[in-house]
């Protein structure tokens, strides 16, 4: 199983529109520009996306992204949706079917309200988006694996967090992004990962995502292999915070590929 993280920051992006001098991000280190968070995850040759920052075109472009089997949404804030008309050129290259897209009620209408024009059968014409929307169920069965689902708390919506577990190798890998806590299920579902990947917004806490001190407790009761933070803001600066972090966990950067075996 490869992971490419095709951003890992927070909603506005690092570094904001007309960001204040000041912020602890040193904007001279590559590692800390970041695009909106999402993750491009390769299961045995199926190439899933998790969610559609507004940079997807950027994104897919500068890693190289060639196929899109599926897409799942974890929900449907802006940051998470917005560059889904750019996965019309996936339809390009599944021949002209509907790319399956996969999200919670809360997500998949959404995706209906902004995007009504894409939810069909079949692409109008070459160029055109078209999605098969499908709630996400609480265990997907694929041949290349399972992707499992469980709703995490995130203020007024839910996320859905996902465990990614490969059949050939059993790699296994959990995602739960924008979440204030790992619930009890959600811990017990990704304990003994090779990896899982934390919301970790920032040091100062928020009242809808895990800061530094809450990612840091849900790693160690986790106990992945590696555990990687993401949806990071301008407070975090990687080498200077990443000294600060205990073994086996990181900051995730744009553009970061881990293989799974
Ligand atoms: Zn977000
Ligand atoms: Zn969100």
């Amino acid at each position: 199983m490869e992971l490419i993280f095709l951003g890992t920051g927070t909603s506005q992006g690092v570094p904001v529109i007309a960001q204040a001098p000041g912020a602890a991000a040193d904007m001279t280190n590559p590692r800390n520009w970041r695009t909106r968070s999402s993750v491009h995850v390769v299961m045995d040759g199926l190439h899933v996306q998790v969610d559609a920052a507004q940079e997807l075109r950027i994104q897919c472009i500068r890693e190289d992204i060639r196929a899109l089997d599926l897409f799942i949404l974890t929900h449907g804030h802006a940051d998470h949706i917005l560059g889904m008309d750019d996965l019309r050129r996936f339809c390009d290259l599944l021949g002209g079917e509907a790319l399956p897209v996969y999200g919670s009620e809360e997500g998949l209408g959404r995706v209906r309200s902004i995007f009504p024009y894409a939810v069909r059968d079949k692409p109008l014409a070459s160029g055109y988006p078209a999605f098969s929307l499908r709630e996400m169920p609480a265990l997907l069965e694929l041949p290349q694996g399972t992707i499992a689902m469980t709703l995490l708390p995130h203020g007024a919506v839910q996320t859905m967090g996902l465990v990614f577990t490969e059949r050939s190798s059993g790699a296994r890998f959990a995602y739960y992004t924008d979440c204030s806590e790992v619930t009890p299920e959600a811990e017990a579902l990704a304990r003994g990962a090779d990896v899982v990947v934390l919301d970790a917004l920032r040091h100062r806490s928020h009242p809808t995502h895990m800061n530094t001190e809450a990612a840091l407790a849900a790693a160690a009761r986790i106990g992945a292999k590696r555990s990687y933070f993401t949806h990071l803001t301008c407070e975090i600066d990687h080498e200077k915070d990443s000294l600060n972090l205990p073994e086996n966990v990181y900051y995730a950067w744009d553009g970061l590929r881990l293989n799974l075996a």
